[in-house]
């Protein structure tokens, strides 16, 4: 069998090393020969930006940071950077924060350093986020792509437990996402891979412990990962839905992430075998939807949508809206009817089960993608 297939990877230098933020980020200004710096972070980041900026001078502080980047926002940090001659944004906090940084260097194409304090990936992806008048628009644009990050599992210690569950389930949705979705190939197939082992065995630990070392670094590699097969791969089925039901009924993110992904694993498993058993061995379990059930009963995941702000008379609408946006080449075939009875189990919080019954070995051929 011939491997044949294109991949691209985006440039990034990456820093990681525990407790070495502060003296990472110094370096990098330096190597940069930056003397004017805005640092983005939001108001609750903000005990974590005195340590991370203590050995660099600080040009401007900005702090008026908030979820999915209005376009309000995006225009006023925009003006501060030009009126305060910025000439390097360093954003340390959630994908919010990083967000706002990418909205600044999609017009003034300044350069960004990320210190990323949550699992969402954001700082390594090229893809900009902005809303607008409740819609979100997304796009891709390499100057969005922060040149430098700088991960130091310490910073992420403060981030409490529910929230680095869910975060760390919405990285895990990257991996698998990335599995099947439209530029999904081995490289971005093997990243994915390694970033679910790493996710899967750090985030228990933090569950017991959200001061847990080993967990914390494991959990933010593993969210490194996740980003970039992600970013290379595009936005699956899983991206796709959880994309909507954001926008449109105000959800939020990570909580959502978690909440859709083993409805969409148990949905593209049986047509998705090369896919289906990769993420099981990198779960350590015999199947992938058993091995992810059992990972989320340990991590007392997000469970149901109806908790996180989905009524049970937005699903036929949410079905509309996200029925054309489905790639063409997903494992499974998507109707409204199959998408449907998963956004009402989603919605609920049944257990999400592989129906054996769906599975058609002939298309499983042509859905592997390796
Ligand atoms: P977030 O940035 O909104 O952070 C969630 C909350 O956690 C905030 O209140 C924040 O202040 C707080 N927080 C962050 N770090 C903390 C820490 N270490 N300790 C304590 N509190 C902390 O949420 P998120 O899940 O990180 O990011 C979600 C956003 O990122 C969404 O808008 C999503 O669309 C975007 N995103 C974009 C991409 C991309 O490629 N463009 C990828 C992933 C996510």
């Amino acid at each position: 069998m011939t491997l044949t297939f294109e991949h691209v990877t985006l440039g990034q230098r990456v820093r990681f090393g525990t407790g070495k933020a502060a003296q990472n980020l110094s370096a990098e200004v330096d190597r940069l020969g930056a003397t004017r710096v805005m640092v983005i972070a939001s108001e609750f980041e903000a005990p974590i930006v005195e340590r991370v900026s203590a050995g660099i001078d600080v040009a401007l502080y900005y702090s008026d940071v908030a979820p999915h980047v209005p376009i309000e926002k995006a225009e006023k940090a925009r003006a501060a950077a030009i009126e305060h001659g910025i000439d390097l944004l360093v954003c340390v906090g959630g994908g919010s924060t990083t967000g706002l940084a990418k909205a600044v260097a999609m017009t003034t194409k300044l350069p960004i350093i990320a210190v990323p304090t949550t699992y969402a990936g954001s700082e390594a992806t090229n893809v900009w986020g902005l809303t607008e008048a409740s819609r979100k628009a997304t796009g891709v644009d390499n100057n969005v792509l922060p040149g430098t990050v700088i991960y130091d599992a310490e910073l992420t210690f403060s981030l409490p437990p529910r929230l680095s569950v869910a975060s760390g389930l919405n990285a895990l949705a990257h991996c698998v996402d990335s599995m099947w979705a439209p530029r999904a190939d081995p490289i971005n197939q093997a990243l994915g891979a390694e970033g679910i082992r790493a996710l899967a065995s750090g985030l228990p630990r933090i569950k017991d412990n959200p001061q847990d070392l080993p967990g914390r670094e494991q959990a933010l590699y593993g969210a490194y990962l996740s980003a970039v097969a992600f970013a290379s791969a595009g936005s699956g089925m899983h991206h796709k839905i959880c994309h909507v039901l954001g926008g449109a009924y105000n959800m939020p993110h990570a909580e959502t992430h978690a909440t859709v992904l083993p409805y969409v694993l148990a949905f593209n498993a049986p047509f998705a075998p090369d896919a289906e058993r990769r993420i099981a061995a990198a779960l350590g379990a015999d199947d992938a939807v058993t091995g992810l059930n059992a990972l989320r009963s340990t991590l007392d995941a997000p469970t149901a949508l109806k908790e996180h702000g989905l009524l049970e008379a937005n699903i036929p609408q949410a079905v509309e809206l996200i029925l054309p946006a489905i790639p063409a080449g997903n494992p499974r075939p998507v109707t409204a009817a199959n998408l449907e009875e998963l956004l009402r189990a989603a919605y609920s919080g049944t257990t999400p089960a592989s129906d054996p019954a769906t599975s058609d070995p002939t298309r499983n051929k042509e859905a592997s993608h390796v």
